[in-house]
């Protein structure tokens, strides 16, 4: 299919965001927007690096590319308006597989209210597909990581270690397994992130936020070091979903902590505000749990530690714990 056929083809006849002044067929796109800060963020998928095309369907690596870009967008405290993607499309792909990438972000797209406004195609040897998007934030309503401070309590949305189980299935088990597991599956190849409860949290004066893309003991280090505070969580308070439980401790603990790709939220806020963002939470119907609280003990400050069976132990970025108090 030639470059022009192919652009034709994904391009949308109607724009839902009425910011977009100009999408795509011209030489860039322009959109407006008068009274909110914007928030863009890129991230770049390549074959065979940051999936395969033997677990993934060109539909969900569209999605999850689009997905992980939205979730940065939402852990800045922002709205995702609109995308452009670039993609580097080797010959060995077909027109109706590079068709479903783009349907899987238009999919996404779709429920988050968001425009694809433009990109680039260009020839090579491996898919690359990289997404920039672009979200709106009211001005002074930004979620910092840098946020965080003492007495605050530390709350992660939905359940951990969903979507690194999910690849392990995929990876490893048998069709049986996969039926049985389909929620963690599922979870791996279409994660939602959590614009909706973002969104509706303007009333929270001050609150850190950071998208859990690389697993909780990451971005609570983040947290951590940005805010230079020590944060403190209950191993035992960290969410799972009910059929985690089937799994060896030791895989549970490695998949809820350092497991990638859920793309929920951890964050703090200052106990005063924890009951109103508890009602939030279940207007968006997002499940939120307190798991731990962040202290200032400058000995400490910076790093993380995990309380875990009568143990406090220090949690490193990888998700390592080793004893030193
Ligand atoms: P130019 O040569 O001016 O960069 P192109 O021919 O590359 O223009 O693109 C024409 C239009 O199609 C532009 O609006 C561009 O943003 C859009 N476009 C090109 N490739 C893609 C793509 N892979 N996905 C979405 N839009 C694209
Ligand atoms: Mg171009």
């Amino acid at each position: 299919m030639e470059e022009f056929d192919f652009i034709r083809s994904i391009q949308p006849n109607f724009y839902r965001q009425s910011s977009v002044v100009k999408g795509i067929g011209d030489d860039a796109a322009i959109v407006r927007h008068t009274n909110e800060d914007i928030i863009t963020t890129v991230d770049t998928m390549v074959e065979d690096v940051h999936f395969s095309s033997k677990t993934t369907k060109p539909y969900h690596i569209g999605y999850r590319a689009l997905a992980a870009n939205i979730s940065d967008i939402a852990a800045m405290g922002g709205k995702p308006t609109s995308y452009v993607v670039s993609i580097v499309i080797p010959d060995s792909w077909t027109a109706d597989e590079l068709q479903e990438i783009y349907q899987g972000m238009n999919g996404l797209a779709k429920e988050c209210n968001m425009d694809l406004i433009g990109g680039d195609t260009v020839s090579g040897e491996q898919l690359v597909l990289s997404i920039t998007v672009l979200g709106t934030v009211l001005k002074g309503k930004a979620r910092f990581r840098s946020d965080a401070q003492e007495n605050d309590i530390i709350f992660v949305t939905g359940t951990l270690g969903d979507a690194a189980c999910g690849l392990h299935i995929l990876l490893n088990a048998s069709h049986t397994d996969h039926e049985k597991y389909q929620y963690f599956i599922n979870r791996h190849r279409m994660p939602m992130p959590r614009v909706s409860f973002i969104n509706q949290s303007d009333a929270i004066k001050r609150m850190s936020l950071n998208d859990i893309s690389d697993g909780i003991a990451n971005e609570a280090n983040e947290i951590a070091m940005a805010s230079d505070k020590t944060l403190i969580i209950d191993y035992d308070k960290v969410p799972s979903h009910p059929q985690l439980f089937d799994f060896s401790s030791k895989q549970k603990f490695k998949w809820t902590l350092s497991g990638g790709e859920d793309f929920e939220l951890i964050g703090t806020v200052s106990n005063r505000d924890w009951e109103q963002l508890q009602v939030i939470a279940k207007q968006t119907d997002t499940n939120i749990s307190a798991i731990g609280i962040v202290r200032n003990d400058y000995k400490k400050n910076g790093t993380v530690w995990l309380q875990h069976n009568q143990e406090l132990n220090r949690l490193e970025k990888s998700g390592y714990t080793h004893l030193r108090r």
